[in-house]
């Protein structure tokens, strides 16, 4: 038997990427690679990429220059670009990154051992054929760096939305969704392996669809169907698809956690129009009064973009004003960053100064903080049941996991193991963290 090649896979961007990885961590050990951490030792580094802002390109570009001495170190070492970035640039990036051997997109991961073969052979090796209908829904994802308990499902690919500021229908292609039964199938197998949580994963996960009818509230059902002890969570839900048949699902199952992410983007009807979100702030209001009504205690976190195109001072405030309003357990907050080709690329200018994008940010960041630490102290004294995943970062003797709404709590370790439920009680918090007593 030859002796395996090793494969290094650096990921950056959304957890869509990072199941990816999975994939071709997959498809990579059934051609007799297998993965190392150690990136000295690789014969392949891959670096799966994100294009959805101009920094994590750089950042991935940045990477990619130091990779050029493992190149010296090892003249046969191939460097292959995989995802969004991949798909972006197309050959532009084999023209301006000269190391780099091999161009991935992210609907062509089948085709890399092929690839490998024509990258071998000296030449620069490129596909990034996007497709209607690849899911790699045969392949068993390789569950890379997985702490054995929580997995991701990816259940749907690509995106039709056209935010304006997105880049993501076009490196991502057509939406599709992936065949329910091997869904639920790769649950049941997680759970057989230990794993009590899933989260399933798409651009846009209300509007998945499966030739029968399947749609979300009813494969989420399914899922959480798999064993009451599994837990259920999904991402990224779009405000304009989100039912209250979604959320009286969420209410019939304890096990479909209790935590919505629901980005608003903006709080002004008129940014959200630009950015061609198709709701205004009533609609996203009223939506979040349904999930207050039909799922109390349910965590709600967002997305928010600050500095789009012509934003004004009350553009910004009506975006705390949302903030306040919903008062978000948690947000991902970001300067607006303008994409090559996207629609507000073509249509908008991109003319907010950077100082006020970072002001503008800056008190976003510090409403959210305050949001983010009132909503953990008002859990003082309460008792959540906690799925532990792994020992403390900062002391041994702690365990943290995560409660349905996923916050992160910390408590005294005991002889409690990750994968375990435990019935804790806190007493202290952080804005990011809450401490407990086991009980
Ligand atoms: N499909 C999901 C959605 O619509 O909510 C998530 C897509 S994206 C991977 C995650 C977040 O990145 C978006 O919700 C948005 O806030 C942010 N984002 C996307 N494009 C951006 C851009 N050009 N500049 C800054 N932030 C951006
Ligand atoms: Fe991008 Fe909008 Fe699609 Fe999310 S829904 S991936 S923000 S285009």
């Amino acid at each position: 038997m030859d002796q395996k090649r090793k494969l290094y896979i650096e990921t950056y961007g959304c957890q869509m990427n990072f199941s990816d990885t999975q994939i071709v961590g997959s498809i990579m050990t059934d051609h007799n690679f297998e993965t190392t951490g150690n990136i000295s030792e690789a014969d392949l580094i891959f670096v799966n990429t994100c294009s959805i802002r101009d920094n994590a390109e750089k950042r991935v570009r940045a990477r990619l220059q130091e990779f050029k001495r493992y190149k010296k170190q090892k003249p046969g070492l191939i460097i292959g670009v995989l995802g969004c970035m991949a798909e972006r640039l197309k050959e532009q990036l084999i023209s301006e990154e000269k190391m780099v051997d091999v161009i991935v997109g992210p609907d062509a991961y089948r085709d890399l051992p092929r690839l490998l073969n024509v990258a071998e052979g000296g030449q620069k090796a490129i596909n990034v054929i996007l497709s209607a209908d690849e899911t790699y829904a045969d392949i068993n994802p390789v569950r890379l760096d997985s702490n054995g308990v929580s997995a991701f499902i990816s259940i749907m690919r690509g995106c039709e939305n056209f935010c304006s500021y997105c880049v993501v229908p076009y490196t991502r292609g057509r939406e599709r969704s992936r065949d329910p039964l091997t869904i639920v199938k790769e649950a049941g197998e997680l759970f057989s392996e230990g794993y009590r949580e899933v989260t399933l994963l798409g651009q846009n996960v209300n509007s998945y669809k499966w030739d029968d009818g399947t749609g979300f509230s009813k494969l989420l059902e399914r899922v959480a169907m798999v064993n009451p002890l599994l837990r259920v969570r999904f991402a990224t839900s779009h405000p304009k698809d989100l039912t209250d048949e979604l959320l009286h699902t969420m209410a019939a199952y304890p096990n479909i956690c209790r935590s919505i992410h629901l980005p608003v983007q903006s709080g002004s009807d008129r940014i959200l129009k630009l950015m061609n979100r198709k709701y205004d702030s009533s609609w996203y209001r009223q939506r979040i009064e349904a999930i207050r009504k039909i799922l109390p205690g349910c965590a709600i976190s967002t997305d928010i973009i600050t500095g789009f195109c012509s934003e004004t001072d009350q553009d910004h405030r009506d975006t705390l004003d949302m903030m306040n309003w919903v008062a978000y357990d948690y947000a991902f907050m970001f300067k607006y960053s303008e994409r090559p080709d996207t629609l507000a690329h073509k249509k908008y200018k991109d003319d907010v100064p950077e100082e006020v994008k970072s002001v503008r940010l800056q008190e976003i960041i510090n409403l959210q903080q305050e949001l983010s630490f009132r909503s953990n102290h008002a859990d003082i004294g309460k008792t959540f049941e906690v799925l532990a995943e792994s020992v403390s970062r900062k002391s041994g003797k702690e365990l943290s996991g995560r409660n349905s709404q996923n916050k992160v709590v910390v408590f005294p370790k005991k002889d409690y193991k990750p994968g375990d439920y435990i019935n804790v009680k806190v007493n202290a918090c952080t804005p990011a963290t809450l401490k407990g007593e086991v009980i």
